[in-house]
């Protein structure tokens, strides 16, 4: 179990949830990082009485640290600040739960410290899932998932040799717009794109589990967490939630984690891992469950989870530039600059025009990263 954590990107969903399992479970909070609402943050520092804080943006940097100037708190800011968050020295865990790729550096830079990473990034190992891993082998760093589906096949997995492993069962809710036709999304809009059937999270995330390019992210993810090939992970819709992910092993016995869909869960265990705690979250109640429900995932018309697939079997930077295209667009139909199904339109499109390359390299990484970003806002010109 860890004593203290840098939480970065304390102010959005995993980040306030974070902040609350810590102080559940009693273990200390040594540094933030926010880029958002900054009243929030001030109002965690006061609380949580960390040594360090960074917000991203400079300006609002300056501003923040007037606000807190009766306490013995340092500021710092942009990608240096994130990255002296991630490495205080007080903490032995950082939870990455910033969304993008600008979590990448700091993570790497986490893992050269040896500390554990409760990795809640999703792009950290979809662009870098190879360099990520491998360095962390390589610096003896551990890498607990906090994605309530990774957590699963990692519980699954525990005390498990490789070889008994057959296949990954990734299961997914379908997300709201399960059973509808493509052609029937064209009008949806960012507020029925945000409101998901059974978990609570963050606008970003929950258009990508509306598309299930959520899933397709997961999919690359769990590539490289579990090191496995794409032709041994299997996507199953399960729309109740209850299954958070399964494995089955060589000899067709299939294991599952079960629990109520509360992000808290995974993000506890991240942190008290080896160990297991009593928590603050309800518990399952077999007797009141309606019924567990499995069906094969609707490829044709949620073509990002396909997209995704042909990614993860072509490798290299080709999930990152899918990864990055996806988040442009995203943004921008969340600010009403674009329809819902365009998001897949200017993924697809990314992939095709931009050539994968197969490098551990972060900065030709980090260009693919960009180039994809600019090519989705020309795209859209
Ligand atoms: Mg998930």
């Amino acid at each position: 179990m860890v004593n203290s954590i840098s939480v970065l990107g304390c102010t959005g969903s995993i980040g306030r949830q974070t902040i609350a399992v810590a102080e559940h479970t009693g273990i200390r909070v040594d540094a933030l990082s926010a880029n958002r609402k900054i009243d929030l943050l001030e109002e965690q520092t006061r609380r949580l009485h960390p040594k360090l804080v960074a917000v991203f943006d400079e300006e609002a940097a300056d501003n923040f640290r007037i606000a807190v100037k009766d306490l013995d708190v340092r500021v710092v800011s942009g990608m240096e600040g994130l990255i002296e968050a991630a490495v205080c020295p007080e903490s032995d865990c950082v939870v990455t739960a910033v969304s993008g790729s600008v979590g990448l550096k700091p993570t790497l830079a986490a893992i050269h410290e040896k500390k554990r990473i409760a990795l809640a990034n999703k792009e950290t190992l979809v662009c870098a899932g190879e360099l990520v891993m491998g360095t962390a082998a390589k610096d003896g760093a551990e890498i607990i998932p906090v994605d309530s589906e990774h957590s699963a096949i990692f519980q699954c997995l525990m005390g498990r040799e490789k070889k008994e492993l057959k296949k990954i069962l990734l299961t997914g809710s379908g997300g709201p717009f399960r059973g509808r036709k493509r052609a029937e999304l064209e009008a949806i809009t960012p507020q029925q794109a945000v409101k998901h059937p059974n978990w609570n999270m963050g606008a970003k995330i929950s258009v990508d589990s509306a598309t299930m390019m959520n899933k397709g992210l997961e999919f690359v993810e769990a590539m490289h967490l579990f090191s496995v090939t794409p032709d041994d992970i299997q996507v199953v819709v399960h729309p109740q939630s209850v299954i958070h992910s399964m494995v089955e092993l060589v000899d067709g016995t299939v294991i599952a984690q079960l629990g109520v869909p509360d992000m808290g869960l995974p993000i506890q265990l991240a942190l008290t891992y080896p160990e297991r705690k009593e928590s603050m979250f309800e518990h399952l109640d077999f007797t009141k469950l309606q019924g567990l429900t499995f069906e094969a995932p609707d490829l044709e018309n949620m073509p990002c989870l396909a997209l995704a697939m042909n990614c993860a079997h072509t490798g290299g930077t080709a999930p990152c530039v899918m990864s990055a295209a996806n988040e442009v667009a995203v943004h921008m139909f969340l600010r009403g600059e674009i329809g819902y199904n365009r998001i897949y339109d200017a993924a697809a499109a990314a992939v095709a025009a931009i050539p994968a390359v197969h490098t551990n390299d972060l900065d030709e990484i980090l260009a693919a990263d960009r180039e994809a970003r600019s090519f989705v806002k020309a795209y859209f010109a």
